[in-house]
Parts: structure tokens; sequence; C-alpha cells
């Protein structure tokens, strides 16, 4: 049967204390032992379901880690503080001093600073490469290789990684798969194809309300287990906990999530179809001019479409900075960062979310200054928003009436 990653949140049951249809929100960083011998035991990890120390664990925050573990269909799950709360520590505990990663080039820029900027370091190492290609991919696989890491659906340039193709390399060299996930939830389950850790930035679809940062790694119950080891646990160590309050609003959300992403994605197709029609040079996945239209779809769990990014080029970044104001001025969404929000948000990532990657990368990797990258809001009447967009398309002279 095919994998459901909504029915497995669906189908998540849970009685609060006192019988309430949510669980009560655990409100206290540190818990109380009847026996000195337990909190022995829990410390050395050996007591199941007794909580230690809310950097730790917090039944809150394994509440929400267990509608994710459902969703992405792993063991487990360990919900962060943020995004690259998540990414970090995962990177962190799979690579010491020496090792080597290879990492799509077109990543978060926060990843990507990380890799290029930080982790050298302490000694760990980044080959930077196209990651459509297989075969470039085996190639910069060296002895000290640890880790392939990648986006699903890369930001911003919306690139999709052939994930059962990696995975296979993975296997055959004994690399660990990790796949950022934050772009294609739903839409793509990459343990189904074959990953091995999966990473998303809560902030932005699953919670949807631009009111929080938050992440998770999904994984085996032995790769969760070594991040939260009191010993040399990375996500235990270095402390990027979700507060429990935000755990349980974050998985109420998360309930809406197979709505949001079929609207997102219904928005998404149509603006991008009408887009390319009146000759914007315009990336979506559903388009059939996406380079790897055929490869997402083979991918994908139907029902939730190609997802809320697109993007458009408009050639030059003053002509994207005017529009990014104009549409802002009616009321069409809002000149901001981030994704997943009910309003449209646009941004120019050169400028913003990736202006971390020196020009010269990105002018190599296609990253144009006239980019816009949008994140289809929930529109109602999209058709409506498409006039309107138009209308601005027109003032600015990008389109011919
Ligand atoms: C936003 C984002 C991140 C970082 O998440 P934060 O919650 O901001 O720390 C990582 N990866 C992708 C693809 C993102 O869009």
């Amino acid at each position: 049967m095919a994998f459901k990653p909504a029915n497995n949140i669906q189908d998540l049951q849970y009685f609060g204390e006192f019988g309430g249809v949510n669980p009560s929100i655990s409100d206290s960083s540190t818990y109380t032992f009847l026996s000195a011998k337990t909190m022995f035991d829990t410390f050395e990890g050996n007591a199941d379901g007794c909580y230690l120390y809310s950097r730790h664990s917090s039944p809150s925050n394994l509440y929400l880690g267990e509608a994710l573990a459902a969703m992405e269909g792993t063991e487990t799950a360990n919900v962060t503080a943020s995004g690259m709360g998540a990414i970090t520590p995962v990177i962190l505990q799979l690579c010491s001093t020496g090792d080597h990663i290879i990492s799509s080039r077109t990543i978060y820029g926060g990843t990507y600073a990380f890799l290029k900027n930080f982790t050298p370091r302490l000694g760990i190492s980044t080959s930077f490469i196209d990651i459509t290609k297989l075969d470039i991919v085996e190639a910069a696989i060296k002895e000290n290789t640890k880790i392939i890491f990648c986006e699903s659906v890369s930001n911003p340039l919306l690139e999709v990684a052939d994930l059962k193709g990696l995975a296979k390399l993975a296997k055959k060299h004994d690399l660990k798969l990790v796949v950022d996930n934050t772009f294609s939830p739903l839409s793509i389950s990459p343990i189904q194809l074959g990953a091995e850790i999966v990473i998303h930035s809560l902030t932005k679809f699953i919670n949807g309300s631009s009111d929080t940062v938050g992440g998770v790694v999904c994984g085996t119950q032995k790769f969760i287990d070594d991040l939260r080891n009191v010993n040399d646990g990375a996500c235990m160590l270095l402390g990027s906990t979700m507060d429990s309050f935000r755990a349980a609003s974050i998985l109420k959300n998360l309930r809406t999530l197979h709505i949001r992403m079929q609207q997102h994605s219904k928005n998404g197709l149509f603006l991008a179809e009408k887009f390319e029609a009146d000759g914007l040079k315009t990336v979506y996945p559903g388009l059939q001019s996406h380079p790897s239209h055929k490869l997402f779809k083979s991918m994908m769990n139907p029902q939730y479409g190609f997802g809320g990014m697109l993007t458009i080029d408009v050639g030059t970044s003053h002509k994207a900075n005017e529009l990014m104001e104009l549409m802002q001025k009616k009321n069409l969404g809002y000149l901001a960062v981030s994704l997943g929000f009910y309003k449209t948000l646009f941004s120019a990532p050169g400028s913003s979310t990736s202006s971390e990657i020196p020009e010269e990368e990105q002018k190599e990797m296609g990253l144009s200054e006239g980019l816009i990258r949008f994140s289809i809001g929930l529109d109602a009447d999209i058709e409506r928003t498409y006039q309107t967009m138009k209308t601005c398309m027109v003032e600015l002279n990008i389109l011919k009436p």
C-alpha cells in the first residue's frame, strides 16, 4: 500500500491528562523521581518513559516529534528550537575532524554558510556540487566522506534531488543521506525513497503561521538517542531545544498541513502556468518545462501537488524590487523572507536569503539578480490574485498589456 503521510498524522490518538483531546502542555524544566535509583537509570538512558530535564526531552516535545516521525515514516524524531538548530547538530553528530561532506550547491543560505565558513574551523570540509548529476556526486566521494546533504526541492532555485539515486550511492559507499525536506512536506517522503535522516525547518509550511522558528530531525531511534545522549549528543549539548508551549502550538497547526499544502500547490500551479503562458521566465516543478518535472512526479505523493514555491526572473534587481514593492502596496502579499504563510511572501534571494553565497558562485549556479522567489499563499480566489499581479507587471513594463 502507498505511504500515506497525512493519515499517519490523523491516526495518532491523544488523550490529555484530564481526557482533553489535546495533550496537556508540560510546563516544567525538571522532573521529580520517587527513587534515586530511577534518576540514575534515567541519566544512563535506561529508564523509558521517565523525563530528566527538558533540554533532553519533554512530554510536549515528544508528542510533536511523534507526529512528525509518523509523517516522515521514521522510528522517532527530535524537535529543535529552529531549522538550523536541527541541521547543525546532525552534521556535528555525524562528522568529526578530518571528515568530508558532499552537499548540493543550491541549499539554504544558512546551511551553506555553516558548511562553507564554520565547519572548516573544526577540520570538516565540504564539496558543493550539482546534486542533479549523480555521476558528479559519485565522483566527489572521497575516502573520508560521511554525508550526502541535499534539499528535496532546493532553495531558491527549485532544483529537485533524485533521492532514490542518491540513496543508492549513499548505500554503496556507506554514507548517510541527509535530506532537508522543508520545501516539500507531505509531497515528498524522503525516507520512502531511501534517505536515512530527514530534517525540516518547522518555521515554514509545517507551522504555517510565521509566528515561530522551529526544527525537527526524523530518524532511527538509535540516531535520535545519540543526538540526545547526555555525554556526547549534539542536540543535548549544543542545547537548541524547543519550548513546550511552542511544541504544543506547532502540533495543532500540523493537523491542517495536508489541507494547506493542497491549497498552496493548487495556487502555485495556477500562477506558474499563467506566468509561463505570459512569457515570464518561470520555474515551478509542476511545469512540464521544469528540467526535473518527471523526476518530481515519480517521487511525489500526488494529492499534495508540486508545492507552493515558484520563481520568476524579471531581469534586473531594480525591476524585481519595484515589482515586489508594488505587489505589497496592492496587498498581494508581503515583501518578506520565509515561506509557508497564508499570505504570499516574496523576496529576491540574491540580496536576501542567499546573500551568504558569494556573487560569483550565485552566477555559476544560475541565481540571477532579477530572480523573485514566491511562497504562494492560501488565497481563496487565485484568479483575482493573478489579475492584480498582472496589472502590476504591466504597469512596470514587465509584461505587455
Ligand atoms: C528556513 C530554512 C532553514 C532554516 O530554518 P530556521 O527555522 O530558519 O532555522 C533550513 N532549510 C531550509 C530549506 C529553509 O527554508
